[in-house]
């Protein structure tokens, strides 16, 4: 498919935190400025949720009275830095806003929230239900704002093309539900669709397209290429540079602009076994740390942001490195993995002189038998003088712990539970998971699994844990003693509700 037109239109659809622009669209306005390729944008994730918001409801019990009453100010205030003063406004902020839009689905088949979108009878892991949100996109509580948004731009702006990003599993019905809108008022526009989601859903082995007759073109991987070859451009991944314009005037959720950076796309480790960047054989491509200095610097000058968010899967030691010699005004965070590197408090203080607010570390267990069993490449001893540093230095550290792997047993989860008081101290945010088992991914063939019934696009798949320690037990144990153990429970205090990660910078001492 060629198109002879320039007339894009991107589109980043509901339901992810409305905190700051989608990193991968941004990535797309810039490969189509480069070539003044004419273009706009919707966030349709922001725009959708503050139609939700903010539209009359006619309520009953008092709590959702007065939140209905202070929605205004609860959009407002999270816009503001004073918000992020008091944890406790802010969260009453947030739970306000989650309980108008919970109320907001007039058929009661919706969960909406500011993180998440559900459906009490359509899955979007079944194709045959994303199939069912497009046809009758009426059912979906967007729709208004779906329709009355798109007739407009349809008729204001006449794009013959227009991508979707579907990242996550919380946008793929509404994503649906909108192409289902768009097709009602032009069947003949192009519409492509890309995004994370649909990469790890194209990379399953066997995958067969069961949306044809539906979407144009499904794209894998990062879509500049894809995108360019469509209006007959040549893509080149040395030059490119997201543009953030068309987003910068739009009322995030955020008490600033925040700068989503990716200096890489896949994992430079991808040896952990659990972990879909392995079971999907994605590529690793670094962006050279030179360029995402000079980048990074370029769009500060004109962005102004008030936070830099890198994306990374992992930032690698180099690019630490390259960070760790320019010191900014402009906070940071992103993910790192445990290495060396961190053990130095030399590197850890030149890390927190060139902006560095928070880490996120998946740590994921405190048992170093767990962590070898699935290559994680972390040794406990290094991670506890990393913690140490890391507070030392004045870093923030968001640990992240995974419960239930093949190599767990209750007596390595007492072991986690040990760690994470020891080390309290050191942690200040705290994120607790289950384990998923990948579906395509080498240990689900050394396992005793079972395939998650009708649900074809799912990527996970149940198994039988080797050790008895199955998720009930873990819900049990975590529910019983983890969470209950008195310096842990102080630590998850601390987590901005709904917002999490996105947010827990702006409640340490980053914000000037
Ligand atoms: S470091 Fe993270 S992204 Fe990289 S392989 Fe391990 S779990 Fe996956």
């Amino acid at each position: 498919m060629r198109l002879k037109t320039n007339n894009v239109l991107l589109i980043h659809p509901p339901v992810v935190r409305p905190c700051e622009p989608p990193p991968g669209i941004a990535r797309l306005c810039g490969a189509l400025k480069r070539r003044s390729i004419d273009y706009d944008i919707i966030d349709a994730n922001l725009e959708g949720l503050m139609f939700l918001s903010q539209r009359p409801l006619v309520v009953r019990d008092t709590w959702t009275r007065r939140a209905v009453s202070r929605v205004e100010r609860n959009l407002e205030a999270l816009m503001q830095p004073t918000a992020y003063q008091n944890l406790d406004r802010y969260k009453q902020a947030v739970y306000e806003l989650n309980r108008v839009l919970a109320m907001q689905d007039r058929n009661g088949n919706a969960e909406v929230s500011l993180a998440n979108y559900q459906d009490r009878h359509i899955s979007p892991v079944k194709s045959d239900d994303l199939i069912q949100a497009f046809e009758s996109p009426e059912k979906n509580p967007f729709f208004p704002y779906f329709e009355r948004r798109l007739s407009g731009v349809l008729e204001k702006g006449h794009p013959r093309l227009i991508g979707f990003s579907l990242n996550f599993l919380s946008q793929a019905l509404c994503t649906f539900a909108m192409i289902g809108t768009l097709r009602r008022l032009d069947p003949t526009v192009r519409v492509i669709l890309g995004g994370g989601l649909i990469t790890s859903w194209m990379r399953r082995p066997g995958w067969r397209n069961p949306f044809e007759g539906i979407i144009d073109g499904l794209v894998a991987g990062e879509g500049e290429a894809s995108l360019l070859s469509l209006i007959d451009r040549e893509y080149s991944a040395e030059s490119e540079v997201s543009d953030f314009d068309k987003f910068l005037p739009l009322p995030y959720l955020s008490p600033g602009f925040i700068l989503p950076y990716s200096a890489s796309s896949g994992c430079y480790w991808r040896r952990c076994a659990f972990c879909p960047e392995q079971a999907e054989a994605n590529p690793y491509r670094p962006i050279a740390p030179s360029r995402v200095i000079s980048q990074l610097k370029s769009l500060i000058r004109s962005l102004n942001p008030i936070l830099v968010h890198f994306t990374d899967n992992a930032l690698s030691p180099a690019m630490l490195k390259a960070l760790s010699r320019e010191p900014s005004a402009v906070p940071w965070y992103g993910f790192v993995r445990i290495t060396r590197q961190l053990a130095e408090p030399d590197f850890c203080r030149a890390l927190k002189r060139s902006g560095c607010a928070m880490l996120q570390i998946g740590l994921e267990s405190g048992s170093q038998k767990v962590l070898d069993g699935f290559s994680k490449g972390i040794d406990l001893k290094i991670a506890q003088r990393s913690l140490e540093n890391l507070k030392q230095a004045g870093i923030a550290t968001y640990v992240y712990l995974l419960f239930g792997t093949p190599w767990e047993t209750e007596l390595d989860a007492e072991k986690t539970l040990d760690f994470t008081v020891k080390h309290s101290e050191t942690i200040t945010f705290l994120n607790l998971a289950l384990f998923n088992l990948p579906a395509f991914g080498p240990q689900a063939a050394e396992l005793d699994t079972t395939p998650l019934d009708a649900e074809d696009l799912s990527l996970y798949r149940r198994f039988t844990h080797p050790a008895g320690w199955h998720r009930q037990k873990i819900r049990r144990f975590l529910d019983t003693k983890f969470r209950r153990h008195k310096a842990i429970a102080a630590i998850l205090r601390n987590d901005p509700p709904v917002f999490t990660s996105n947010h827990a910078p702006f409640f340490t001492n980053a914000l000037p």
